[in-house]
């Protein structure tokens, strides 16, 4: 592979993969994050004088229509985003409305120094997810170079994500700055680690939870486990839980994973104490409890103000700290209040020198809706892309550019 920044794209027409799966109603963007992430790899490019393919994928057009019959493939159009990137970029973007077609690949041979051209969302055929060798041969075609910058698609071995890379040679593959950025941030934290390491896990569920917990018990020195996922911990130690979430079907798992911890001497800081509700709702009657003896009828929605607390010494006295996942129900402004407290003190390590790296599709939007992006040392488009990362598992994009 070659070094991005080292590249000299003059006279060159690079193939661009990025991760435009932008939320749109209505024909409007309503988050250009991605977009906007994409920008520094775009105009390197073009300031160097090459000419950019741009594609990416925009939902999951065949599922998301079986389910929502409202939607036509239309809705799944990149042609907003072609609309929205010219405005970014304030020059002109081309549009090809089928990525694999005669139009698309004149459109490309034709593109000028300077010139970009955006192929419509590339799962509108199935051949993309399935990863078909000729499909990515076809998109090959259409550049000298290949980029990948999609970070949030690279756990998926799918045509235009890697099996692509096999076209073209080592010294014509490479990541793009966002790519790089992910990588080395995730890098940072799993192998250059500076003790104390602290994960922060939360959300709703153990199941989704249990391999990057796994993993992390060879790499972390304390583990916090809030949000709803806790509960099934609690309720594995014989904890009276009330109508809080819980997967039984997971205590088993959950008990071993704290013997694991145990013998492998990582801390593992469980929530002393939730704000109850008596019923899933921002205007629910509330309360608080110790997480051991939660009332029948009703359910923990936060962590109360003792484990704010708690958890706050520990990430405090951290030198890195990765964050996935929210402590509470964190979109109702009644169950904020305990990720709002971890975000507080992400931000007052960083300030005093820790690393901290943010990733995972609801905690970064926690530390959005808090205000928070620039107090912590790194946000991650990646979502799922992180967790696999995290989990330690080879990801095929990676792979793909590499090797
Ligand atoms: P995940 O996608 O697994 O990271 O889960 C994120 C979701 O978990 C968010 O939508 C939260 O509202 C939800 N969540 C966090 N804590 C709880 C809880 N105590 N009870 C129910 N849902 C929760």
């Amino acid at each position: 592979m070659s070094q991005f920044n080292q590249y000299s794209f003059a006279g060159k027409r690079a193939l661009v993969r990025v991760d435009f799966n932008v939320p749109i109603k209505e024909g409007i963007i309503t988050d250009d994050t991605r977009i906007k992430a994409a920008l520094p790899t775009i105009n390197k490019i073009l300031q160097d004088g090459g000419s950019i393919v741009l594609m990416s994928h925009l939902g999951r057009p065949a599922k998301d229509m079986a389910k929502k019959p409202h939607l036509t493939l239309a809705d799944f159009s990149l042609a907003p985003v072609a609309q929205h990137l010219a405005t970014l970029l304030q020059k002109d973007v081309q549009f090809a409305e089928d990525a694999i077609s005669e139009e698309a690949y004149q459109k490309a041979q034709q593109l000028k120094s300077g010139e970009v051209l955006l192929l419509n969302n590339l799962r509108y055929y199935k051949e993309e997810e399935k990863g078909d060798a000729d499909f990515a041969k076809k998109l090959a075609a259409m550049g000298q170079v290949y980029v990948n910058d999609a970070f949030g698609t690279a756990h998926r071995a799918h045509a235009s994500t890697a099996i692509i890379a096999e076209n073209f040679n080592a010294s014509d593959k490479m990541f793009g700055f966002l790519m790089e950025g992910e990588i080395a941030a995730g890098e940072r934290v799993l192998h250059q680690t500076q003790k104390p390491f602290t994960a922060i896990i939360g959300g709703a569920k153990v199941s989704d939870k249990i391999l990057i917990i796994e993993n992390l018990l060879e790499k972390a020195t304390d583990i916090i486990i809030g949000g709803g996922m806790s509960y099934t911990f609690f309720k594995a130690q014989g904890g009276k839980i009330g109508t809080s979430l819980c997967e039984d079907d997971r205590l088993e798992t959950a008990t071993a994973l704290l013997q694991k911890a145990k013998e492998k001497g990582v801390q593992i800081h469980l929530p002393q104490d939730s704000i109850i509700a008596d019923k899933f709702d921002n205007n629910a009657n509330i309360s608080s409890a110790p997480n051991t003896a939660i009332p029948d009828g009703w359910m923990g929605l936060d962590i109360g103000q003792l484990a704010c607390d708690s958890f706050a010494h520990v990430i405090k006295n951290s030198k890195t700290i990765l964050w996935n996942g929210p402590m509470g129900v964190f979109e109702m402004d009644k169950f904020q209040h305990g990720t709002k407290c971890i975000a507080d003190a992400v931000a007052a390590a960083t300030e005093s020198g820790a690393y901290s790296l943010v990733g995972g599709g609801d905690s970064v939007a926690a530390v959005n809706k808090f205000g928070y992006q620039d107090k912590v040392s790194y946000v991650s488009t990646g979502g799922g892309a992180l967790l696999e990362f995290f989990e330690g598992k080879a990801l095929p994009g990676i792979v793909a550019i590499k090797s």
